[in-house]
């Protein structure tokens, strides 16, 4: 392969699709994005249209292609990382979505979920998940119960549902493929994550039949080729992972214990927990990190549902910033005695709590207190909320040494050094923030032989900055403690 050799990663979002070409080494050569239409037909609905969704990742490689063809870039195969959960049921013979994709936010299926509240442990058991509308399984029940003539349509064998990763193999192998990964499986609630098959017992308990399902694939594999005269030469698709996966694979997260924490507008931290599948005692989530070579590596998950919106929610809801930057310089003004603090419930709390009906609390306000406690409390608060995540992570069998972080938040120092201090672990921030679509790029890369192996991706990474705890021991202990009394006091208001 020559020296000019590249991969295209397609990083299909919630919001939007970016394609984006990097050389072998990591560095960027190529990238387009689009935004598209969020559809919200109902209090707690949430859908995407797919053709948009198909178009604007068409049009977004086209657009990437073109630019790394210039720099004289070839282009060797295709990775895809993709929205999570989101589902999609399309016409086999026709190609046609038969209705719009449900995304992973959406609630229509809560009734549902709780109507069969009994099963959870069971459906814990199997898929690692928890019962809960965010995963695909009550999103396709749904499809199939409430679209007409679809139920009829499944069981003639006409059907097929997908995860997006799928339905954009789908649709870029001309129909040939109808697959996904073991990754996007494990999120769906319909997965066995153990003997890594679609489970005949949870297929029964939604009401799903079993000719809708795609094939189950590596991480690393054969997923097809580009239809010919899509692109100016037909590519393989050779790698795919779910977004959060994709991060963790980007931020070489390869050993037992490596952790890796994405701060955007929620957060989501994954600890690679190696050939086990650790099942937690707090509500954290058991999950496929990838597959490789007959080898599937597991890994526990919690969210922290606002992270970056509570800086959002300061700028844009109570006006006392004016950008999120400003956040820094107003948390370095003040002291770590400074006695304010904001437990973010906004969308309710996350791992390792999960009380959807909780609210956002305040606490230890005085007349001094000002724009700056709220930008300190709102950075504090999402370092908190890791610690309790990597608090629940260790008691369910594994610590980490150090925590390798992303997302739009990260770039705040102030906020990455408080998080060491808090965690009292190095918090390493990479020099290519790309972790997701480059996550994808390397599962295509190793399939197609660019890489030789972990070791060799893991050769390319570079460390940006790397942040060491400093925080006196008993301020911390302090800190921490107030920061459990709040949390508490929330969840007692909550219950009523
Ligand atoms: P997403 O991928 O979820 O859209 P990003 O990774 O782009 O999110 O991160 C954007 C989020 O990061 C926003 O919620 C914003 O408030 C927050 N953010 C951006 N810059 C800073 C900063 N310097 N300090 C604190 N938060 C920030």
């Amino acid at each position: 392969m020559s020296a000019s050799s590249g991969i295209l990663s397609i990083d299909q979002g919630t919001t939007s699709s970016r394609a984006i070409v990097f050389a072998l080494d990591g560095t960027k050569v190529a990238s387009s994005q689009k935004e598209f239409t969020q559809i919200y037909p109902n209090n707690a609905w949430v859908e995407h249209d797919p053709e948009e969704i198909w178009h604007t990742t068409l049009e977004t490689c086209k657009a990437a292609l073109h630019e790394a063809k210039k720099k004289g870039v070839d282009v060797a195969g295709i990775g895809i990382t993709n929205q999570r959960e989101t589902s999609v049921v399309w016409n086999k013979e026709t190609g046609k979505p038969i209705y719009n994709a449900i995304v992973w936010q959406d609630r229509r299926t809560a009734e549902f979920c709780n109507s069969i509240k009994d099963q959870e442990s069971k459906v814990a058991a199997k898929t690692g998940l928890l019962l809960d509308p965010y995963f695909s399984a009550s999103k396709l029940k749904w499809l199939l119960d409430e679209v007409e003539g679809a139920r009829e349509l499944a069981n003639a064998g006409k059907l097929a549902f997908g995860t997006i990763d799928t339905f954009l193999i789908w649709r870029l192998t001309g129909g040939k493929k109808h697959v996904t990964d073991t990754t996007n499986a494990s999120r769906t609630n319909l997965f066995n994550i153990h003997d890594l098959k679609w489970d005949p017992e949870l297929l029964e308990l939604f009401d799903v039949p079993s000719s809708v399902l795609p094939q189950v694939l590596e991480s690393s594999d054969d997923f097809g080729m580009t239809e010919a005269g899509m692109f100016s030469a037909s590519l393989p698709i050779a790698g795919v992972a779910g977004d959060q996966q994709a991060a963790l694979f980007g931020q070489c997260c390869f050993a037992q214990g490596d952790l890796k924490s994405t701060y955007g507008t929620g957060c989501f931290a994954l600890l690679n927990t190696g050939s086990e599948a650790l099942k937690s005692k707090h509500k954290l989530l058991t999950t496929i990190a990838y597959t490789l070579n007959g080898k599937t590596t597991y890994a526990l998950e919690g969210s922290i549902f606002t992270a970056g919106a509570n800086i959002q929610w300061l700028r844009d809801g109570i006006g006392v910033i004016k950008n999120a930057k400003e956040s820094k310089v107003l948390a370095e003004s003040l002291d770590y005695d400074h006695g304010v603090f904001l437990v973010p419930g906004f969308a309710g709390l996350g791992a390792p709590h999960w009380d959807p009906h909780a609210r956002a609390s305040l606490y230890g306000m005085t007349r001094d207190t000002s724009q700056a406690h709220f930008a300190r409390a709102a950075l504090e608060a999402v370092c908190y909320q890791t610690y309790d995540l990597q608090q629940a992570m260790e008691s369910d069998g594994i610590a980490s040494s150090k925590v390798l972080v992303d997302g739009g938040m990260v770039e705040n120092d102030w906020l990455c050094q408080f998080l060491s201090d808090m965690l009292q672990v190095d918090i390493e921030r990479p020099y290519n923030m790309e972790t997701t679509a480059i996550g994808a790029a390397y599962l295509a890369g190793l399939q197609l032989g660019l890489y030789k192996s972990l070791d060799d991706i893991a050769s390319h990474k570079k460390i940006e900055k790397r942040f060491t705890p400093s925080i006196d021991k008993g301020i911390r202990k302090k800190l921490l403690s107030l920061w459990q009394k709040a949390v508490e006091s929330t969840l007692a208001f909550s219950r009523g």
